[in-house]
């Protein structure tokens, strides 16, 4: 469904991303991980059209590079931030009307959005206003407002960050249900492996924008060359 191949980003001298090349499956969890600076959030960048880059990304056989982030959204490509993008002042209905407004292909749709707030919980918050609302809730708007543009795949930047233990259980019962019950493929970044090898299918690990590893996750967390990166964090 999503093909990179030999992606490479440089920002000055520096190479953020280094011939990058993987796939991931329709209906997958695919996980990311990698010490901090190691590229991750770049390559969601290049994913979401943000900044040009070398190499070639595909979704569904359709090449994206060049597209705008508006045009890729409507492929269906959605993302979430690793710091929660909200507006303050906006109710959390409008937040996630904004993303239907943004991603989907027929225009408009209180139905959907309704929808989506009930699938995130936040049915009965619908008309507080997102400033108010404690972190998991903003995190669980922009997961809301990613699903309301009708994403094929949704990509999350550490959605776990910040979250106390029971709050890490109800976002990954959150990711769950959006995968099995939407359909929606994942790639998730996080740090917890213990989140990765629970939710993840397929893991990949990067440091200073290089492939590390890619496999099962179970084997992955285990290989040698990731302890030693990890440990070097
Ligand atoms: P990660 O998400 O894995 O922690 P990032 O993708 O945010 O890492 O950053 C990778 C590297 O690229 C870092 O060294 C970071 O400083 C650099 N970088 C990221 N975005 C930019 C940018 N817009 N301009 C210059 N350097 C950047
Ligand atoms: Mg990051």
């Amino acid at each position: 469904m999503l093909k990179l191949t030999n992606v490479t980003k440089k920002f000055g001298e520096l190479t953020a991303v280094n011939s990058l090349s993987f796939t991931v499956s329709k209906g997958q969890v695919f996980g990311i991980a990698g010490p901090n600076g190691a590229g991750k959030s770049t390559l969601y960048n290049l994913i979401s059209g943000l900044y040009p880059f070398e190499g070639a990304i595909s979704f569904n056989g359709k090449e994206i590079a060049g597209l705008s982030p508006h045009q890729i959204a409507k492929l269906g490509i959605s993302r979430t931030f690793q710091i929660p993008q909200i507006f303050p002042s906006l109710s959390v209905e409008k937040s996630i009307g904004v993303g239907n407004h943004f991603g989907s292909r027929e225009g408009f749709e209180q139905d959907y959005v309704d929808k989506v707030l009930e699938f995130v919980n936040l049915h009965d918050k619908r008309h507080a206003m997102v400033g108010q609302l404690n972190l998991l809730d903003k995190k669980m708007i922009m997961i809301g407002a990613a699903l309301a543009t009708k994403p094929e795949v949704l990509m999350l930047d550490e959605p776990m960050a910040g979250s106390n233990a029971k709050e890490i259980i109800q976002l990954m019962e959150l990711i769950q249900r959006i995968n099995r019950d939407l359909g929606v493929t994942i790639i998730i970044i996080e740090h917890f492996m213990k989140v990765l090898t629970e939710l993840t299918e397929k893991l990949l690990i990067i440091e200073t924008g290089t492939e590390i590893c890619c496999g099962d996750p179970v084997e992955v967390t285990g290989d040698p060359r990731v302890i030693e990166c990890y440990l070097g964090d």
